[in-house]
């Protein structure tokens, strides 16, 4: 997980509503959408001040009888997310912001679509709200839950108004068959509700496993590698290795599925040790 700068727009969400809805040719359901706007205006400016670190007191705007929440999120489907839209640019802004367009959730897939904080069904009024979208892969987008908890510890971290200190916080308990299981610990120092979010992330993204499958792939990609360079140069000479790569995959991101492995290869050396002295 990365966090990520805050989407570089100059426009108002309440205006990009107003863009996006003057894109529909009825004009009697544009003036009903266009009754909304300052709806918008007022949720996205308490969602501004509230997520995630104060999410109880986040109040939300009641419709007008005659709108539907679905009329006002599908303005989202309809006029910012589709392409040759009013709003695609700025869909397309926000999409482009995690570097190499590598998911900031998983750090392993590619992103393709946008992830509501705050799912749109739920909130209607912040569904083109740059600050409730987050860039990030299908499956990280599909496996979130759609209905989502206002307590602040229970929310998922937010990628633009969570600061996460560079300090390792993923780790990965190694098995005697070499199988994996990550975990998430972050230092006491961090403020509660933060670590609490950090906790949630591996369940509510599904990431376990994914992260599982890569780390075993990895372990096998190299044993036979690690088995040479410990015949040729001796155990020590593997120890000193993967210390280095290590460090040069901590340098890159500290807390990757990858960065969490070696961690956990270096401190847990014997492990690596034991095995490939038996075989
Ligand atoms: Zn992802």
């Amino acid at each position: 997980m990365k966090t990520l700068s805050k989407p570089l727009l100059n426009t108002k969400a309440e205006d990009i509503f107003e863009e996006c809805v003057n894109g529909y040719r009825d004009a009697q359901k544009k003036n009903k959408l266009l009754s909304c706007k300052n709806l918008i205006a007022t949720d996205s400016a308490s969602f501004d001040n509230t997520i995630p670190h104060n999410a109880n007191n986040f109040s939300q705007s009641t419709l007008p009888d005659e709108v539907s929440n679905k009329e006002v999120y599908s303005v989202y489907d309809d006029k910012f997310a589709r392409q040759g839209s009013p709003g695609r640019h700025y869909y397309d802004t926000i999409k482009s912001q995690p570097p190499r367009g590598v998911c900031p959730i998983c750090g392993i897939r590619i992103v393709n679509t946008l992830d509501h904080y705050l799912p749109k069904s739920e909130v209607p009024t912040l569904s083109i709200t740059p600050n409730n979208l987050i860039p990030s892969c299908r499956d990280c987008n599909m496996d979130k839950r759609a209905n989502i908890s206002f307590v602040p510890s229970e929310m998922p971290v937010h990628l633009y108004f969570d600061e996460i200190p560079n300090e390792p916080w993923l780790y990965v308990k190694i098995k005697d068959n070499f199988e994996t299981l990550y975990y998430v610990s972050c230092p006491e120092s961090w403020e509660v509700g933060l670590r609490n979010r950090m906790k949630n992330h591996l369940d509510i993204y599904n990431l376990h496993s994914l992260y599982s499958s890569h780390a075993a792939q990895e372990i096998a990609d190299n044993m036979m590698r690690w088995e040479n360079l410990v015949n040729q140069a001796g155990i020590d000479e593997l120890k000193i290795h993967i210390e280095r790569e290590c460090k040069s995959i901590e340098s890159n991101d500290i807390n990757s599925w990858r960065a969490a492995l070696y961690r956990a290869l270096v401190s847990d050396f014997d492990k690596l040790k034991d095995y490939l002295q038996s075989i």
